[in-house]
């Protein structure tokens, strides 16, 4: 035995019982009723063996249509460790997330996990060692493919065009199943942007990180809410967009403007002086070239639209999201 782990031993039989770490577990849950128990089972096989933590787990009901907040309620009774957030409506995931790391202060860290059972509970060993290690985002990725082909793809292009437009690498693959340091939420609460996407801040925010990779299985029960969240994303932001109408079409209209402006006097000049094969008058050359002003001005406009729309949404700062009902929260 070395004299540093020596060390180490004595200062264990010196304090027994320094605090346990404390992890929790936040799972957000759409209409997911059918999984929740056979989830907690499962984790609960895995972190039985990993009793020098103190475990918790926190459940987001996201708007369920079905019963899982009466589920959640249940399984809360059943278990001091578990606690329930219900939010008043269907916030998405993103949010259900934010919501559920936000219901606990002072934790060492916290692990996103589905409650479909796609992220695979046996990997939570492999991640609390990792951490232990030192990594402060333990992320994963899924290594083969599970998901429709429309969906891959779909995943693929909207990864390719992320990295283009953004200044962050933000990486493919990558699963929300995630274990985030203490420090990492500290920062991660003092994000205020409305249209978050969880992963995307985390990756942004940098700290030490590492991959897990590992296989995605089928869902347990129930469906992917994918098209049906595709559907309220879609609403939500034509709605947003609506106000802005108007600008958009301005916009789009002095494209055509503009295209129509440029077509022409490149004609005129062809025609005219190039070809000899008409005169235009002064007058003629000023009108054409002051259309192309109009399309860029109504062009110029239109892309304001854009600029207006964020800081319409920066400006709302409407509350994230509105908790409805808790359950296994001491103070309350
Ligand atoms: N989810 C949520 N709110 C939503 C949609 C989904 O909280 O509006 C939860 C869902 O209950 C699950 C996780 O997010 O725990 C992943 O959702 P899903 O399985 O539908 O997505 P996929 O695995 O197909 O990406
Ligand atoms: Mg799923």
């Amino acid at each position: 035995m070395t004299t540093a782990s020596l060390k180490q031993e004595m200062v264990k039989e010196t304090e027994p019982r320094a605090k346990k770490r404390e992890i929790a577990i936040v799972v957000p849950a759409y209409n997911e009723s059918t999984n929740l128990e056979q989830f907690r089972d499962a984790v609960h096989t895995v972190i039985k063996d990993l009793d020098q933590y103190n475990w918790k787990f926190v459940f987001v009901n996201d708007g369920s249509v079905d019963d899982t907040w009466a589920v959640v309620q249940q399984l809360a009774t059943e278990d001091s460790r578990i606690q329930g957030v219900s939010l008043s409506r269907n916030f998405g995931k993103e949010i259900a997330l934010t919501a559920g790391v936000e219901a606990l202060d002072n934790i060492d860290a916290v692990i996103l996990m589905d409650a479909d059972l796609q992220h695979p509970p046996p990997l939570i060993e492999e991640m609390v060692a990792k951490w232990e290690e030192g990594f402060q985002v333990v992320a994963t990725q899924r290594s083969a493919i599970e998901y429709s082909w429309f969906r891959e793809w779909g995943s693929r292009a909207f990864y390719y065009l992320l990295n283009k437009f953004s200044e962050v690498k933000i990486q493919p693959k990558a699963a929300d199943f995630r274990l985030l340091d203490r420090e990492v939420l500290k920062v991660l609460r003092n994000f205020q942007e409305r249209t978050r996407f969880f992963r995307g801040l985390v990756d942004w925010m940098g700290f030490k990180k590492t991959y897990i990779q590992f296989v995605a299985p089928a869902r347990a029960g129930g469906e992917s809410s994918f098209s049906l969240r595709a559907l309220i994303d879609l609403a939500i932001n034509s709605f947003t967009s609506f106000s802005l109408l108007p600008l958009r079409i301005t916009g789009w209209l002095g494209l055509i403007v503009l295209a129509f402006g440029v077509g022409t006097l490149i004609f005129m000049v062809i025609t005219g002086p190039v070809l000899h094969l008409t005169h235009y008058t002064a007058l003629a050359y000023f009108v054409v070239f002051n259309t192309v002003l109009t399309g860029v001005v109504l062009a110029a406009l239109g892309m304001m639209a854009l600029y207006i729309g964020n800081i319409h949404t920066e400006v709302a700062r409407r509350p994230l999201y509105i908790v409805d009902k808790r359950v296994g929260f001491n103070h309350e």
